[in-house]
């Protein structure tokens, strides 16, 4: 079926094969939809009219109506330079070109008077704008009015003239034939209800605005538009599952009681018991679970994944859990070691590093059913394992695997799938949970234990070393260990590889009288384990180490954790590093040192850090400084190709559509309703394109 809309941009008027080609290469884009979604990444505001004397150099580009006087050429060849003075009734301004000199000043005529649009900038004492776009003011331009729309162009494009103003000729040029084609694909009575600006007319307002309220009405309904339409597919995808994918009943809670009555360590918080009520219920239900469990660092996530782990067991199932990680894979396997053994449960560990001999024994095992339990990495995804009857799979995402990697588990039992339960390491933000995760049903841990004090969190400047020397020496005295950590990353690995060999001797020669131990990446796994296994014990006061105790150490006692150029690291790794500390009932602390120099990033997530232990809020700030995709790495999924929607900063807008399509759903979920049909039509394209979600029908 040939829509208007892909029709190639060639056919666009000045445009023809060649630049067509080129807009292709250089823009990606090749049709009159593609076209029509190249949106200006912003606007100048020709509103208004300025006078000289308002000018000051906080303003953005202004436009001013001038005389031009004074026009000369200062300096000789490459550093020639054109000066002009503009001047009307309330003062002047100078005017300065460095390149294309000649030409501008052929061009320009003293007496004239122009349309003058630039930044006025600080040159000394005085205020001057530096090529200024300079237009013979004529009855068309005079009026002003217009919020002008500038796009992005490459320099490949600008050498063939096709810079901004170009492409808005080209759209104008389409737009007019183009829009009697555009079909409104969101249901009348939402558009009606939420008083959205029609399809049609918001394509030409974010192109065209009229004025700031159009454009901002044209832009609430383009990234309405492109977050309902992901929602829709997400939600469908969601109730479309439950229906087509059965599940295991799982309803034998003996294996469960069990552990409660007789190896339960602890009282389990008012939260973990209802998560686990929650998955419980998935799991007798006959529908496959698919559900993801957030929960804050040290909300206790490995009790619950051991306990949902048995009630698969207790109906004679085996349980895996897949980790991005080795150190992550071994952290869970080591988590749920013991409360494995308690139980007499077989468990095993397999990553890549797993040697052949072993791997094949663990391969038996799972195969005839007598290991229980897995922990691994991606290993466990290869063809060779399988499993018995694998009942759940836990999957600890920490934001790196997608949805085809999780649905690869989903395959290790041919006839029924596993029960699925997605966790992340640290919180994402509601925003962000709701378009990755979208399709899944969510629990979350939003307790700690009871008795944790909150840690206190403080910044030092590095000099202030003494101090935060001195107050180490108290908290050990106290009987408190230390967690010192600098940060190793790859790229400037050898350095940092320096920075901690130097931090662990200057720490030995400040702190004689106590032991202290080292722990990095590099080292040999007995070694590292031996080190470990010396500051678990309470042997060793100071551990000193790289960010491999990020996760994988529990060690209730320590209370202090410093950690070294802490500028360096990013905002989530800080929060996952100070849930190191703050596990037993001594009050913690957590010491961020850095440089004087801070860049404002910088200082935003050390001042975030310093004020609040919620990894939620934490999470909130992280995505706005880093926004979605760096966050994530999950480009590839397509959910967080957006155009327009910025997820950081339209949480209300997103919020509105999920309601929106649930609500839609829930009344029509086959959207069988005839008012419903476009928006039928409209998404099954979607299906088959999967990535643009906002494009034009
Ligand atoms: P995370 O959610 O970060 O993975 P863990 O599962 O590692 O957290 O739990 C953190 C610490 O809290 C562990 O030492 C664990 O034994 C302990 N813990 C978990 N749940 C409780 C509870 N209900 N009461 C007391 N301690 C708990
Ligand atoms: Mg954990």
């Amino acid at each position: 079926m040939s829509n208007y809309f892909d029709t190639s941009i060639e056919f666009v008027k000045g445009i023809g094969p060649q630049r067509a080609k080129l807009l292709g290469e250089e823009l990606s884009v090749f049709t009159y939809n593609d076209l029509l979604q190249y949106y200006p990444f912003r606007y100048e505001d020709r509103t208004r009219f300025y006078k000289i004397g308002e000018l000051n150099e906080s303003l953005p580009s202004v436009q001013f109506v001038a005389t031009l006087v004074n026009m000369q050429v200062v300096g000789v060849g490459r550093r020639a330079r054109l000066v002009a003075t503009a001047k009307d009734d309330s003062g002047r301004i100078e005017l300065v070109w460095f390149k294309g000199v000649s030409w501008m000043a052929k061009k320009l005529q003293p007496g004239v008077n122009y349309l003058i649009f630039g930044k006025p900038t600080k040159y000394g004492s005085k205020l001057n704008i530096a090529h200024p776009e300079m237009d013979v003011l004529t009855k068309g331009n005079s009026t002003g009015g217009k919020l002008l729309p500038v796009y992005s162009t490459t320099e490949k494009l600008k050498a063939k003239y096709i810079d901004s103003k170009a492409i808005s000729k080209f759209i104008a040029g389409l737009i007019q034939p183009a829009l009697p084609h555009v079909k409104e694909s969101i249901p009348p009575e939402v558009v009606h209800r939420l008083k959205l600006m029609p399809k049609a007319e918001a394509i030409y307002h974010i192109h065209f605005p009229q004025n700031a309220q159009t454009l901002e009405k044209a832009r609430f309904r383009l990234k309405f538009e492109e977050l309902f339409y992901v929602q829709m597919q997400l939600l469908s995808l969601k109730s479309g599952r439950s229906k087509k994918y059965k599940g295991k009943v799982y309803d034998n809670s003996g294996l469960l009681t069990r552990f409660y009555n007789e190896h339960l360590p602890f009282e389990l918080t008012e939260a973990q018991k209802r998560v686990i009520k929650e998955i419980y219920k998935d799991m007798k239900s006959g529908i496959q679970m698919n559900r993801l469990l957030q929960g804050d660092v040290g909300s206790g996530k490995t009790i619950v994944a051991f306990i949902c782990m048995l009630i698969a067991i207790g109906g004679g199932s085996q349980a895996a859990m897949m980790a991005p990680t080795e150190i992550l894979a071994e952290q869970h396997y080591e988590g749920l070691k013991p409360f494995a053994k308690a139980m007499g449960l077989q468990i095993a560990k397999l990553t890549g590093s797993t040697k052949t001999s072993e791997r094949k024994k663990l391969h038996i095992a799972l195969e005839t059913g007598v290991l229980n339990i897995i922990v691994g990495t991606h290993a466990l995804l290869e063809e060779k394992v399988k499993f018995n009857e694998l009942g759940l799979a836990i999957v600890d995402e920490q934001h790196r695997f997608g949805v085809a990697q999780r649905s690869k588990l989903w395959s290790k039992n041919e006839d029924l799938f596993p029960h699925v339960l997605v966790m992340t390491a640290t919180p994402i933000p509601r925003t962000l949970a709701m378009t990755l995760y979208g399709d899944l049903d969510v629990s979350v841990i939003d307790e700690l234990p009871a008795g944790r004090k909150p840690i206190k969190t403080i910044h030092y400047y590095d000099s202030h070393r003494l101090k935060v020397n001195g107050f180490i020496k108290k908290q050990i005295e106290e009987g408190r260990q230390v967690y010192i950590v600098y940060p190793l990353i790859e790229e400037s690995e050898k350095m940092d590889m320096k920075g901690l060999t130097d931090g662990y001797e200057s720490t030995r020669r400040a702190f004689p009288e106590y032991h202290v131990s080292i722990v990095h990446g590099r080292m040999k796994s007995e070694d590292k384990a031996f080190e470990m296994e010396r500051f678990v014990k309470g042997e060793t006061h100071i551990m000193v180490a790289t960010t491999v105790i990020e996760v994988g150490v529990n060690v209730p006692n320590a209370s202090v954790m410093v950690i070294e150029n802490a500028e360096r690291f990013g905002l989530a790794q800080l929060h996952q590093l100070r849930g190191r500390v703050g596990r037993g009932s001594d009050q913690s602390y957590c010491i961020l040192m850095t440089d004087v120099k801070l860049s404002a990033d910088a200082r935003t997530r050390i001042s975030t850090m310093v004020k609040t232990n919620n990894g939620f809020e934490i999470a909130d700030t992280d995505l706005k400084l880093r926004g979605p995709g760096d966050l994530m790495g999950t480009q590839q999924s397509g959910v967080l190709d957006l155009k327009l929607a910025d997820l950081a900063k339209d949480a209300a807008i997103l919020k509105l559509a999920r309601d929106t399509a649930s609500q839609l759903l829930s009344e029509d979920a086959e959207l069988a309703k005839p008012e419903h049909h476009p928006l039928k039509l409209h998404l099954q394209k979607l299906r088959q394109s999967r990535v643009n979600w906002s494009s034009i029908s």
